[in-house]
């Protein structure tokens, strides 16, 4: 793997300065965020919405950095409901997830009132069931905004090799087709009249190419279309968004490439000609957020172990767990340390290829594996890449009670 990673001149000064004993620490680039995140919304035509999925990464700064470039926030539970409603106040939320609470449902619908809740991602029939008896006294502009979350079956080859499938095969996920058609025979029902149904939603896999996410928005834009003419009465012109879900690819072998937001906006925009009065919506967590993110750490040890070298910095995969828990080496790049305060032979490695391991006692916690690196030694400073994504907030802080990093902004 490549470690050729280029530090911002910002985030290399910080992760020179911290003492040792503030590390490891994360380091988010919010200057670069607003940048990238502008640089999205200015590839995307005026009818595409784009909404930050919170659970890529829900720290406030960031939320509250994305504010000018999205046009709302797409939260997966009451907890990130109440926490992105009160880091962003007012902004709009699409609220979804596979298993919600009757609580969750309680909290949600009360923050609906007050215009919360823009969108509802309904995922089951039952789910539709408890939404009616709840709204039911709700009428005119009070009723609740939802769309149908669909697990549509693609075209064979479609998402093929995507590392995580949410649908388009057997899952949790959203609505089979004739689950939906059960949907859509509810809401014509008089007893559904506090919902109103806006549109489809579908997030089907993470990890997709601009062409494979085009290819998959045409084919659920086109199923959606194809609903219209066969809709319920009373529900003729309900489909008029689509929500075609996140999973813009971000390429950890290669940091320096960019999922082709321009060609991604110039395909919808495409798309969107041939379907004049509809509204599409996306919801990217990973792509908008994984590059902000830095996660500042020094070896502590330079070792050989039959044959084979690793380093253990400080830290590890309970405070960065996105290589864990994808199976890929985190990039990174060496800062070197030239002071070294000890008597003693400093621990080191000439060149070649070394394994950046963490402070777990399991053979799991490797940031980064077999890595080539020009030089590294015991007291070097190294600053892992890509760590504002599905990083801090999905890792098992608890395990071996180190001390838990600090945040740092760049402002
Ligand atoms: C996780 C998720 C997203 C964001 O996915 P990314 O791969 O981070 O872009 C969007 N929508 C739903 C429903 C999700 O569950």
């Amino acid at each position: 793997m490549s470690t050729t990673v280029t530090l911002p001149a910002a985030v290399a000064a910080q992760a020179g300065e911290l003492p040792a004993t503030a590390l490891p620490a994360y380091l988010y680039d919010l200057p670069g965020l607003r940048a990238h995140a502008a640089a999205i919304r200015a590839a995307l035509p005026e009818r595409v919405e784009l909404y930050y999925a919170a659970k890529a990464n829900p720290d406030p700064a960031l939320l509250v950095a994305l504010r000018d470039a999205v046009d709302g926030y797409e939260v997966s539970s009451g907890g990130e409901l109440a926490h992105v409603r009160a880091a962003v106040p007012g902004a709009a939320l699409a609220f979804g997830g596979p298993g919600k609470t009757p609580e969750e449902l309680a909290v949600a619908l009360g923050q609906a009132l007050d215009t919360g809740v823009h969108r509802w991602h309904v995922e089951s029939v039952a789910e539709l069931h408890r939404l009616a008896e709840a709204t039911g006294h709700r009428t005119g502009a009070d009723r609740l905004d939802l769309l149908l979350r669909v697990n549509l079956p693609l075209d064979a080859g479609s998402l093929d090799g995507v590392p995580l499938a949410m649908g388009g095969r057997p899952t949790p996920f959203g609505l089979d087709p004739e689950q939906l058609q059960e949907c859509l025979r509810l809401l014509a029902e008089p007893r559904c009249a506090g919902l109103r149904l806006r549109g489809i939603h579908a997030h089907l896999a993470s990890g997709l190419d601009a062409a494979s996410q085009l290819a998959v928005a045409e084919q659920l834009v086109a199923w959606s279309a194809g609903l219209a003419p066969r809709l319920p009465a009373g529900l003729a012109g309900a489909i008029e968004e689509v929500n075609v879900g996140g999973g813009m690819a971000v390429d950890y072998a290669d940091p320096t490439a960019r999922f082709d937001w321009v060609a991604y906006g110039a395909g919808l925009a495409r798309l969107l000609e041939r379907y004049p009065g509809l509204r599409l919506r996306i919801e990217p967590g990973r792509a908008v957020s994984a590059y902000c993110g830095w996660y500042l750490t020094e070896v502590l040890e330079v070792k050989r172990s039959h044959g084979e070298e690793f380093a253990v910095v400080r830290g590890g995969t309970h405070h960065l767990r996105t290589p864990a828990a994808r199976g890929h080496s985190q990039p990174f790049a060496v800062l070197p340390v030239e002071a070294w305060p000890h008597p003693w032979p400093r621990p080191a490695l000439a060149s070649g290829l070394v394994t950046l391991a963490g402070q777990l006692c399991t053979p799991k916690d490797v940031l980064a594996h077999r890595a080539a690196v020009p030089a590294l030694r015991a007291g070097d400073r190294v600053a892992f890449a890509m760590a504002g994504a599905y990083a801090w907030n999905i890792s098992h802080h608890a395990f071996l009670m180190h001390p838990q990093p600090d945040f740092h902004l760049l402002r």
